[in-house]
């Protein structure tokens, strides 16, 4: 159900082209009315009252720069990176990524990074899609998604709403999407006007609990192939790891010390590691 909503929301032409003026306005004042006389070429339907959403700008997670294995069978082998300690924490990563769904794990990846939204309901945009006023706090490794601050977003519910219900709610970040609509709400009450703004999928995401745990241990060694993204630190190979670089001084015995710009002086530098899970 979530998913075709999502595919509702997503998969409409990307049609509605706008000039790069236009492109990263972030409040309401920053919409675009359409012209008096509802001629603009591009929109025929600029005195229609209908809601049209169109993907606007996809959002990206990161890659991995590298993959490894965590197998289950040396699990706290004495040498192995494999402990119960480092299971438990790629497990909480793990459940974290995932949303419930009705696939045959019970779960899927989350395409997009996860968050806490309140909202308060602005417009109905039909589908259970609505323009919300909304704040969330900043997502993903380097704060890739930027926190919300009594921002309007779309959101697509679970479940039916009403306009003026106000919530809380875990988000999945699908991207920015522009919304062409006539405003119902003050001050743009009456206008027709196009809305860039951030998009969330309401979801559920997978317990951390000693049981969710089980069951994905469970999981993996009946051969369901799992994979889990997260940040680890890696020694800075610009500096290995020292901190600073070496720049030899004429005339001096000591190499001037530079700090090192690439780990900001840490000896550490943050990547993408994939990790997959086998028996
Ligand atoms: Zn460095």
């Amino acid at each position: 159900m979530k998913f075709r909503l999502l595919l509702a929301l997503l998969t409409l032409p990307l049609a509605a082209q706008t000039p790069p003026n236009n492109l990263f306005g972030t409040k309401a004042s920053d919409a675009q009315p359409a012209p008096a006389d509802g001629s603009a070429p591009e929109d025929p339907e600029a005195s229609v009252n209908t809601v049209v959403i169109t993907p606007f700008r996809l959002l990206a997670l990161p890659n991995a720069k590298m993959v490894r294995t965590f197998q289950l069978s040396k699990l706290n082998r004495i040498g192995s990176f494999e402990t119960t300690k480092e299971l438990q924490r790629l497990y909480t990563a793990f459940a974290s990524q995932r949303i419930l769904d009705g696939s045959p794990v019970g779960s899927s990846r989350a395409t997009g990074y996860l968050t806490t939204i309140n909202y308060s309901l602005l417009q109905d945009l039909g589908d259970q899609r609505f323009l919300a006023r909304a704040a969330w706090p900043a997502a993903g490794p380097n704060d890739a998604l930027a926190a919300g601050v009594d921002t309007m977003a779309v959101l697509l519910l679970d479940k039916p709403a009403k306009v003026g219900d106000s919530g809380k709610l875990t988000g999945m970040h699908v991207g920015m999407v522009a919304v062409r609509l006539s405003a119902e709400f003050p001050p743009l009450a009456g206008r027709r006007l196009t809305l860039r703004r951030e998009a969330f999928l309401e979801c559920a995401t997978l317990e951390d609990s000693p049981g969710g745990l089980q069951r994905f241990a469970e999981a993996i060694v009946a051969g369901v192939e799992l994979t889990v993204l997260t940040h680890e630190p890696i020694s800075c190979k610009t500096c290995g790891g020292l901190g600073f670089t070496r720049e030899p001084q004429k005339g001096q015995l000591v190499d001037k010390r530079n700090p090192c710009a690439e780990c900001a002086s840490t000896g550490k530098v943050s990547i993408a590691i994939e990790t997959k899970f086998v028996p």
